[in-house]
């Protein structure tokens, strides 16, 4: 009898820690589950957001690997991360979708997260660059307000760590929060984006340039690295409007705008600065670099084939120099340098249209010493 009252009781122990031990599993659980959302809505970019999702989570929640599909029917998310130097393409976990067919092929109509097996045929899609596939897994989709923005996908070597009729309510919490952080951060980069854009050409517009010139000014000292500005102004645009018609003009500017790129390198800045006057900046690149440069831009212009509704039009485009040549100790400010540095190219376009207009006229070499001090070395 007591012997049986001893045994009952040893049970009921065990039961109560083992009981005990899911519930401090499950509070430890929830506390790393309240980390890693208090992180992840304190993150500021996408580029931030992708990282902690495929490298923090991976610790976070005890994974062996994890991928995120992302749908980028415009290619807006690699545009948004190569602007951020963000290798996207060498993210073995990170996957741009052009359509929504793998979501909706697996998921149908209702977005709910799968979990169980990993089979090669229906799941690959999700982890297409990873040599070791996982055993079980579990897919969830993403998607705000009705549509899909893509999945976070989630695999462990444990063929039992994710199996079908496992409690979601977790992982769809996370995925709500998943969701509304990604949407939020799309909205964001998207806003940013076409505010710094002119609608017309494509490129960069002045507030761009008001935000850049500094950080390229900077970046020139701290290498000590020239930085070449070309400022840029198409001759007689307003007697091209007057000929052709203004959607002709803005035909031509759009063209323009698209040579001037092509003549640059893919990290130079260029914006439009106003009506049909553009700026470039080309980082380490001195006074006769930047002039070969100007020179190729003005040429290809020259040449330009253009026509509209059948009519030909040429154009010609006159082009200002300056170059910063930075020194170890700047007597001036970073503001006063690429104020000095627009004003420079500026006066050298003025030049270049009082000279006869098709051509480059280099302006004032900007130093950031003061007049004495360079006298006095
Ligand atoms: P210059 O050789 O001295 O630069 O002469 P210009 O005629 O190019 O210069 P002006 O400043 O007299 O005229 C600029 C013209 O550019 C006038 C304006 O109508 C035109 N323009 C400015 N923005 C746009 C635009 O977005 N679209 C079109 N089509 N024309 C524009
Ligand atoms: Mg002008
Ligand atoms: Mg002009």
């Amino acid at each position: 009898m007591e012997e049986d009252i001893t045994t009952d009781l040893h049970v009921l122990q065990s039961h109560l820690d083992g009981m005990l031990d899911r519930v401090q599993h499950n509070s430890l659980t929830l506390k790393r589950f309240q980390v890693f959302e208090m992180r992840l809505l304190n993150l500021n970019s996408l580029a931030e957001m992708i990282d902690h999702l495929l490298e923090d989570a991976k610790i976070f929640f005890d994974l062996d690997v994890i991928s995120f599909c992302l749908i980028d029917e415009k290619a807006e998310i690699a545009g948004f991360l190569s602007d951020d130097d963000y290798d996207y393409q060498s993210n073995d976990g990170l996957i741009l979708l052009e359509d929504k067919e793998l979501l909706k092929s697996t998921f149908g109509i209702s977005p709910t997260p799968f979990l169980g097996s990993y089979k090669q045929s229906s799941c690959v899609g999700f982890f297409p660059k990873l040599d070791r596939k996982p055993v079980s897994i579990a897919i969830i989709p993403l998607s705000r307000r009705g549509k899909y923005l893509g999945s976070l996908n989630l695999g462990s070597y444990k063929p039992n760590r994710f199996i079908n009729d496992m409690a979601t309510d977790f992982i769809e919490h996370m995925v709500s929060v998943v969701s509304i952080c990604l949407e939020n951060n799309l909205n964001y980069e998207m806003m940013r984006r076409t505010s710094l854009i002119d609608t017309l050409t494509g490129v960069n517009n002045r507030r761009f340039l008001e935000q850049r010139i500094g950080e390229e000014v900077d970046r020139g000292q701290r290498n000590e690295e020239s930085l070449s500005c070309l400022f840029l102004d198409i001759d007689h645009f307003k007697s091209v409007n007057d000929t052709y018609g203004h959607q002709a003009g803005d035909y031509i500017l759009t063209v323009v705008a698209g040579v001037i790129k092509q003549q640059l390198r893919s990290n130079d800045v260029l914006a439009r600065y106003g009506g049909e006057e553009f700026v470039a900046l080309l980082s380490n690149l001195n006074e006769p670099m930047g002039y070969d440069i100007a020179e190729r831009i003005r040429k290809s212009i020259e040449m330009l084939p253009l026509a509209y509704n059948d009519q030909k039009i040429s154009v010609t485009i006159s082009i200002g120099l300056s170059t910063y040549q930075p020194t170890k100790s700047p007597a001036f400010s970073t503001a006063e340098i690429s104020t000095e540095l627009i004003h420079s190219a500026d006066s050298a376009l003025y030049i270049a249209k009082n000279n006869g207009r098709n051509r480059v006229s280099i302006g004032e070499l900007v130093l950031d010493i003061t007049e004495k001090t360079r006298l006095a070395s």
